[in-house]
């Protein structure tokens, strides 16, 4: 009984501490879009950096021919090839590769990260068939995905700010990231022209807007979490260049870093980010995203463990470790809905090592899942609302006029697979933005949009124009 009694204290501490009422939500959308501004301003305390892509034109269906991207920014990096046949003919052949990054190369050096990389695409890179057509004399061009924070110089130029998710690679903050890739190709006698370098959200924009036309917006919730969206050039402040003929830009928002005294903190955030390769940084992504969440559940039910005896009178040794439990085997267990939760004591033997645990252990713990699911999924429709806000998206103009059909485009892991994930953004997002708003707008999954999307970039920047 006096167990029980620490059990629901516990519980209810962490009801409390992450719970995400709706009025919270739209504060924090609203503290967004000031961050956003400061950022577009150019205010290098702004949280949201706000980087300018050198995107101004998003596909427009006519792009043709012979194109490749390289997407690295996770636990995966992909390659891709794609023959595009112009307005008709569309998309007609598409190829990709999946390898995933051996965990030392994400905390080696960059040019053991870069030599790695260019390896396998000139591996790909050798087994074209004859139904992709590069014309003769022409060299191969690319479009590079890379999903971390950069500092663009032009569409085909940046260096990087910082490593974010696990990646910490001495040197190469500062660097040209094309530069990098372009000398690992050069030593593998890879010839191949690097035309684009797009940020993965950059990426899914241009590849959601290519499959239908009323994409604003990219989110992405993978490993990590971050978004871009069309921007009026003359609302970016910091732009200093001319302003570009269409009169947009595409905006990275790196909005991962965001951070608020208004975001709801707890002490298992706090002691996670503490302990993180990168302590202070990427708050509003450790809250939300894949690499994270399992690990604040992890958290969770140590300190159950500890002052509950959640698993018995020993603590398991295995829940001690850091990421052991990761967000799709929480997934997995968030989902079982079998009477027994069978799914969920079958992980936690797995996982933590305790074969016979009581039905209401089980219930504690996917109720914990829950929790930290459901502030994850709340906290990014809040994201995704304020950019909305940001664009004047958010609500029926007031001159009666009709809402523009609105589409944000989806992507990553955690959305494409956490169902429960999934669909508590989406209805957040609907309760946020009214019953009249949110139908027109429309959340939409662009499964694996931001390689398409890098390929369509490289092809739109084509040095043979
Ligand atoms: P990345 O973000 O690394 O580029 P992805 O978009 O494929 O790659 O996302 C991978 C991430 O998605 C994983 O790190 C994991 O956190 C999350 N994920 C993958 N599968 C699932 C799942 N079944 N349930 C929940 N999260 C998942
Ligand atoms: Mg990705």
């Amino acid at each position: 009984v006096e167990r029980k009694k620490r059990a629901a204290a516990v519980i209810e501490d962490v009801e409390r501490n992450l719970a995400t009422p709706t009025a919270l939500l739209r504060s924090i959308a609203d503290a967004m879009v000031v961050e956003m501004e400061r950022g577009l301003r150019g205010d290098i305390h702004a949280c949201l950096k706000m980087l300018i892509s050198y995107v101004d034109n998003l596909p427009t269906g006519d792009e043709h021919g012979l194109f490749y991207a390289l997407d690295l920014g996770g636990t995966n990096f992909r390659v891709l090839r794609v023959q595009l046949g112009g307005r008709e003919k569309r998309v007609v052949k598409q190829q990709y590769d999946e390898v995933s990054i051996p965990p030392h190369l994400m905390v080696g050096t960059s040019m053991e990260l870069f030599d790695f990389i260019a390896a396998a695409l000139a591996k790909f890179v050798d087994t074209e068939g004859d139904d992709f057509h590069l014309p003769e004399g022409r060299q191969r061009e690319l479009g590079f995905t890379f999903s971390f924070p950069v500092h663009q110089t032009s569409i085909s130029s940046g260096t990087l700010i910082k490593w974010t998710k696990g990646f910490s690679i001495n040197g190469a903050v500062g660097e040209d990231v094309v530069g990098e890739l372009s000398r690992a190709m050069e030593r593998q006698g890879l010839d191949m022209k690097v035309t684009a370098l797009v940020n993965d959200t950059v990426g899914t924009l241009a590849g959601g807007r290519y499959m239908d036309n009323d994409v604003v917006a990219a989110v992405i919730l993978g490993t990590g979490t971050n978004a871009a969206y069309v921007e009026h050039a003359n609302a970016i402040p910091k732009w200093t260049g001319l302003l570009p003929r269409s009169g947009n830009m595409v905006i990275n928002t790196e909005w991962g870093s965001f951070k608020s005294d208004k975001l709801p903190l707890s002490e298992y955030d706090k002691a996670m980010d503490f302990e993180s390769l990168n302590p202070g940084e990427q708050i509003y992504e450790k809250m939300i995203s894949g690499m994270y969440l399992g690990e604040i559940v992890r958290r969770i039910l140590l300190k159950l463990a500890h002052d509950a005896s959640l698993f018995g009178d020993v603590v398991p040794p295995k829940l001690e470790q850091p990421f052991i439990l990761r967000t799709p085997d929480m997934s997995a267990m968030h989902h079982d809905s079998s009477h027994d939760l069978k799914i969920l004591g079958a992980k936690l033997k797995d996982i933590v090592g305790v074969a016979d645990t009581s039905l209401e252990v089980r219930y504690i713990t996917r109720h914990i899942c829950d929790i930290v699911a459901e502030r994850g999924a709340r906290l990014a429709a809040a994201g995704i609302y304020s950019i909305l806000k940001k664009i004047g998206r958010d609500k029926v103009p007031s001159d009666g006029s009709k809402l523009p059909r609105t589409v944000v485009a989806l992507d990553g892991g955690l959305y494409e697979h956490y169902k429960k994930f999934s669909s508590c953004l989406e209805a957040t997002l609907q309760d946020l933005l009214g019953e009249e708003a949110s139908s027109s707008v429309v959340a939409k999954l662009a499964n694996d949009g931001s390689g398409i999307g890098a390929a369509l970039l490289a092809a739109s920047h084509s040095q043979y124009g």
